[in-house]
């Protein structure tokens, strides 16, 4: 990684780190999850950056991959566990980085997230395996006597992608990918009183491009050029003002052109917390680009 990158790197995450520590603080009961979406997102914009994928906003047992959407009524209330994901990107180099909100009493769920990933974070330098790494996250969680998301994982990050490997499992495995210096790897412990897996819901407010061939009608060519400059990355339902939208995008997931990103859940009535950092592998551990 060259210093260029390197200093994008720290300048996303340092833009990520303040916004998302800024939204936390709109989150209340009572308070408009739209809004509250709408205002955190705009926040990165106006410092310059981009939306590396909308803000994940995802209530209690809930994991992943919800957001606003247009019109959304939800409020958040007394007892809410609510999981802030951001996603900032400097020409395609990204900071991920999430938080979870407590509004109700669960905080040692949410203190067992964040003491797994401390704990990870303590394990990154060169020459770690990541099944370490998941084996570290898991004993930190069970230590607290919840269940780590089995299926769910950190992620090695490069230009414009947000999914690449290493991948870091959030339990124990024995090997898995070595770190390298330079690479640059987002960590996410998930925290569950639930089963410790999550599953897809019918609802998905998260598409993204997977396939560059045509579209067939114009309202979907039209839906892809709008699309064209995520470059992959994902997108919400709500960001895409084309007349029709829905049945436009129904086609573009069937032509295998878009893909969604369903809701990710654990069973009904459980709660999820979870914490992420973006670091940087460097000669002697790791830098944690949104600290
Ligand atoms: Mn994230
Ligand atoms: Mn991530």
């Amino acid at each position: 990684m060259n210093d260029e990158v390197l200093d994008a790197y720290v300048e996303a995450g340092r833009i990520a780190s303040r916004v998302l520590k800024a939204g936390a603080g709109l989150v209340r009961p009572g308070a408009s999850l739209l809004e509250t979406v709408e205002e955190i997102e705009g926040m990165v914009l106006g410092a310059g950056a981009g939306l590396a994928f909308p803000l994940n906003c995802s209530l209690n047992e809930a994991a992943a991959h919800d957001t606003a959407c247009e019109g959304d009524e939800r409020v958040f209330a007394e007892g809410d566990l609510v999981k802030l994901d951001l996603g900032v990107h400097l020409d395609g180099i990204v900071a991920d980085t999430a938080l979870t909100v407590d509004l109700g009493d669960h905080g040692l769920l949410v203190e067992a997230a964040r003491a797994a990933l401390d704990a990870a974070l303590a394990l990154a330098r060169p020459g770690v395996e990541a099944g370490a790494i998941g084996a570290a996250i898991q004993a930190a969680i069970e230590g607290y006597g919840y269940r780590p998301v089995a299926n769910l994982g950190g992620h090695g990050l490069d230009r414009y992608l947000l999914h690449g490997p290493p991948s870091i499992p959030n339990i124990g495995h024995p090997g898995g990918a070595v770190l390298a210096e330079g690479d640059a790897v987002a960590i996410e412990p998930f925290a569950s009183t639930g089963s410790g897996m999550v599953s897809e819901a019918a609802r998905a407010e998260i598409y993204g491009q997977v396939a560059r061939r045509p579209a067939r009608l114009p309202a979907a060519r039209r839906a892809v050029e709008l699309v064209a400059e995520r470059q992959g990355m994902p997108f919400s339902r709500r960001w895409l003002e084309i007349p029709r939208r829905d049945l436009v995008l129904a086609g573009l997931v069937r032509d295998g052109i878009f893909r969604t990103y369903p809701v990710l859940h654990d069973v009904p009535g459980s709660f999820v917390a979870q914490a992420e950092h973006t670091i940087v592998v460097i000669e002697d551990g790791c830098l944690v680009t949104t600290a």
